[in-house]
């Protein structure tokens, strides 16, 4: 009988995670590897938002909270999702979870039953799939195109339903792409919803103050209210306010749901790191002056990457609205050599490939469902970019 469980080893670890273990490593042992791998800002946390973590340190808040977050983060929360989304929520319809991830995570736990199916469209996050898997669901892969700027549209939403949908997962701006969807994109699937009563929204809004060249963030409930008693909306400070290692994420939902989320999370974390609740309490309700200069910083780093590898034979890259990544296509490059022999048959040789004898760091499109593809995360120095990039395009013209 094997001790490891028959749910687990249906799960793989996270790709982008190994990809970054694996750089990090090379550069310990010396190698002057440039990791574009890893999803998170280089900026540093705001400085007020670390001072209300120490204050709360000071101040002896330091011991459990109530499992699904302190009264002052769940009213911050509400706050938000006023101000930023038009959505009116109460305290009760708030749960806050040790990252986005858990607070997903937590929902597919309370949810699902086998045989339950999730659309997740493609390419996806890495962990949309597996967190189904683990939950006892089944993903159900919807995949978009390069050429359709990496959106599902109506049809295909409407095709990938069955009576057995019960989530729909949507996440814009997206990891992987970056791709964002206009209001009258998100209608058209907003659309196609209503006509389906029965499939319940996920939205993943990790990236929405990350948005370039006017694109305007919305959200499924803010487009389309009917769908509110059937939307979970969830966002966190991870991204925006460069709060990757404080582990604080939030959905708003229905009051059922919730309280089956707070369930889950009571018997697994007990409760987000009170200290980090605290501080996430400044990032919302605090000064948000620092936001507008951040995108202004990814902006320059996304042109610079997109005319980078665009100058590249053999490369597409689209532009994306958000996000701080690209997810350019390697169609033209599969079937070549690299000067040290190793035949690119697919992303993943691609990328090993480039970490081998380029020392930079992507992580391969398979990993996020869609090929032949990689993953650039542009949250990283200009020089860093630029020396990046300048070795992708020696690696690619060495190719034959
Ligand atoms: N959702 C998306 C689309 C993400 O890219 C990430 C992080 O990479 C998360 C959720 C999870 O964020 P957190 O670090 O808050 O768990």
């Amino acid at each position: 009988m094997p001790f490891i469980s028959d749910t687990l080893s249906r799960v793989k670890p996270s790709p982008t995670i190994a990809m970054t273990a694996k750089a990090a490593e090379l550069k310990a042992a010396g190698r002057d590897v440039i990791g574009l791998s890893a999803g998170e800002p280089d900026f540093d946390t705001p400085q007020n938002i670390k001072d209300a973590a120490i204050a709360a340190i000071a101040a002896g808040k330091t011991k459990y909270t109530a499992p699904d977050g302190i009264p002052e983060l769940k009213k911050a929360i509400c706050a938000k999702l006023s101000r930023d989304n038009g959505l009116d929520y109460s305290p009760a319809q708030i749960s806050v979870g040790a990252g986005g991830k858990q607070t997903l995570y937590n929902a597919l736990m309370a949810t699902l039953n086998a045989g339950d199916e999730v659309i997740i469209p493609t390419p996806y996050w890495v962990s949309y799939p597996d967190m189904v898997l683990l939950a006892g669901g089944t993903p159900v892969l919807a995949e978009t195109t390069l050429e359709g700027n990496f959106k599902l549209t109506a049809a295909q939403l409407e095709a990938a339903i069955t009576p057995k949908t019960k989530w729909f997962i949507f996440n814009s701006p997206s990891n992987p792409t970056g791709a964002g969807y206009s209001r009258a994109e998100l209608k058209a699937l907003t659309d196609v919803l209503l006509r389906h009563p029965h499939v319940w929204v996920m939205s993943d809004d990790m990236y929405e103050h990350l948005a370039y060249d006017g694109f305007e963030f919305s959200t499924p409930a803010q487009i389309e209210p009917a769908l509110y008693p059937r939307t979970l909306t969830c966002n966190g400070v991870s991204k925006a306010y460069a709060m990757t290692g404080w582990r604080i994420g939030y959905a708003a939902g229905p009051v059922a749901l919730i309280a089956a989320m707070r369930k889950v999370q009571s018997q697994s974390t007990s409760n987000p790191c009170t200290i980090s609740q605290w501080a996430a309490v400044e990032a919302l309700n605090g000064t948000q002056d620092f936001l507008p200069g951040n995108n202004a910083t990814f902006l320059r780093r996304r042109d610079l990457v997109v005319s980078m590898l665009s100058a590249i034979d053999g490369i597409t890259c689209p532009t994306p609205e958000g996000a701080f990544y690209v997810y350019p296509s390697i169609k033209a490059l599969i079937g070549k050599t690299t000067p040290k022999g190793t035949v690119i048959n697919d992303d993943q040789a691609f990328a090993n490939a480039l970490l081998d004898e380029a020392d930079v760091a992507v992580v391969f499109g398979a990993a996020f469902g869609l090929s032949p593809n990689f993953r650039v995360s542009y949250a990283t120095s200009d020089a860093a970019l630029i020396e990046a990039c300048r070795r992708i395009q020696t690696f690619c013209a060495a190719l034959t």
